[in-house]
């Protein structure tokens, strides 16, 4: 049996309990198994061959790639055709726009607790060219942290953990980083945090650490005469950034890393927005990540929880596929271009997320403020001592 490296937390003791569980249902074959400590694996040539197809695919599989970047790049979408536009609208139809639909989406929760799961870069922040510099907004952050006050809210993204918490700074959220692959807990301040495990620490691909590193230096190397290349190290994973880099050269660079990854069986490559995604080939992504959050709030049952999942990439159609097949909750796509997708609804950019969270907060704050004034008048009644006793309104 395989110990999958799922992590326990445990603050109020003060330690972390390591707990091993079959590898039965996150490692699928022995090639997509972790390398054990002190060393990598070994596997046989047939079955990296296998593997090798999964990531490879030669001259093809790069430029379908290097063809889905440019297609899915707004600056590429020909919208000022009449042929784009009529495709932008029949999309709409299928996904319209979360703002429009706000009575519906609150109407479909039908008084179930919501949980929010918010994408970060080109969903709460704008995408920028230096992946360094994206931050949030003053505004934005003040959206989620209301939005935290209503609703258990959880950042799910591909970025580091700790990079993405610099940027977002709320300690009260969820955090899940690494495509779900390192979640951690809100650290103080949250309501929710007295009724959940507020210390949930779970990292199943802890075994891949030293791997992740390894191939981190080998990839810088390897993409420092490409021009504008620039290779995030996200932890559990790795970013290799394209979004510098002139068009021409893209096919190049997608060819380097491919050639990197040969060496490294047990990793996968997968294609986001201008980037290429280098992940451990374990059954966890940020569908997986939502599930175990929705758990780990306390939530076994799916039918009693209403999940609203908002994020831009194709890593996040993890997520938006859970919630379609299980029929609960909702997808929202942030598009300005058709895509494939299975998120229910979309907006177009981050100023439009922000304004959706801040009508879910007003929302909540409604029916709260009606509580309240009715209680500000329920203890106001007195009764004055008036020759009458009359029972007034104070
Ligand atoms: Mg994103």
């Amino acid at each position: 049996m395989t110990k999958k490296n799922v992590v326990v937390s445990d603050t109020k003791a003060g330690m972390e309990i390591t707990v091993p569980v079959s590898d039965s249902s996150l490692f699928p074959t022995a090639v997509q198994k972790p390398p054990s400590s002190g060393g990598y694996m070994t596997i046989s040539r047939k079955k990296r061959l296998q593997n090798l197809d999964i990531n490879g695919g030669g001259t093809e599989r790069i430029n379908t790639w290097v063809d889905s970047m440019r297609a899915s790049s707004p600056t590429h979408y020909k919208s000022n055709s009449s042929v784009a536009q009529d495709h932008l609208n029949s999309w709409m139809v299928r996904h319209p726009s979360a703002l429009d639909m706000f009575d519906q989406i609150t109407k479909a929760s039908k008084g179930k607790p919501i949980v929010m799961f918010l994408d970060y870069d080109g969903t709460l922040s704008p995408i920028v060219n230096d992946p360094d510099r994206a931050v949030m907004s003053d505004a934005m952050r003040e959206t989620v942290r209301k939005l935290a006050r209503y609703f258990p809210t959880a950042i799910v993204t591909g970025r580091c953990r700790d990079k993405v918490y610099n940027f977002v700074r709320l300690p009260e959220l969820y955090y899940a980083g690494s495509h779900g692959m390192d979640i951690m807990g809100p650290s103080k301040g949250s309501q929710y945090e007295k009724t959940v495990n507020e210390s949930v620490l779970c990292q199943p691909a802890c075994a891949f650490l030293p791997m992740i590193d390894e191939v981190y230096n080998v990839l810088l190397e390897k993409t420092r005469s490409t021009p504008g290349a620039m290779v995030e190290n996200n932890k559990f994973c790795l970013s290799v950034h394209f979004r510098c880099v002139e068009e021409k050269k893209w096919s190049e660079l997608a060819q380097k890393v491919r050639s990197v990854l040969k060496d490294y069986p047990e990793l996968k490559l997968a294609q986001g927005r201008k980037v290429l995604e280098i992940r451990p080939t374990i059954k966890w992504d940020k569908g997986k990540a939502l599930e175990f959050l929705v758990e780990s709030l306390g939530y076994t049952n799916f039918d009693d929880v209403f999940p609203v999942y908002i994020g831009d990439d194709r890593t996040d159609e993890d997520a938006f596929k859970v919630l379609r097949e299980r029929g609960q909750g909702l997808g929202i796509l942030v598009s300005k271009i058709p895509k494939e997708t299975n998120a229910s609804y979309s907006l177009q950019e981050p100023s439009e997320v922000m304004k959706f969270l801040q009508k879910l907060v007003e929302w909540k704050q409604v029916p709260l403020r009606r509580q309240f004034r009715m209680k500000r008048q329920i203890e106001g009644i007195k009764i004055i001592p008036t020759p009458s006793d009359q029972i007034c309104l104070s």
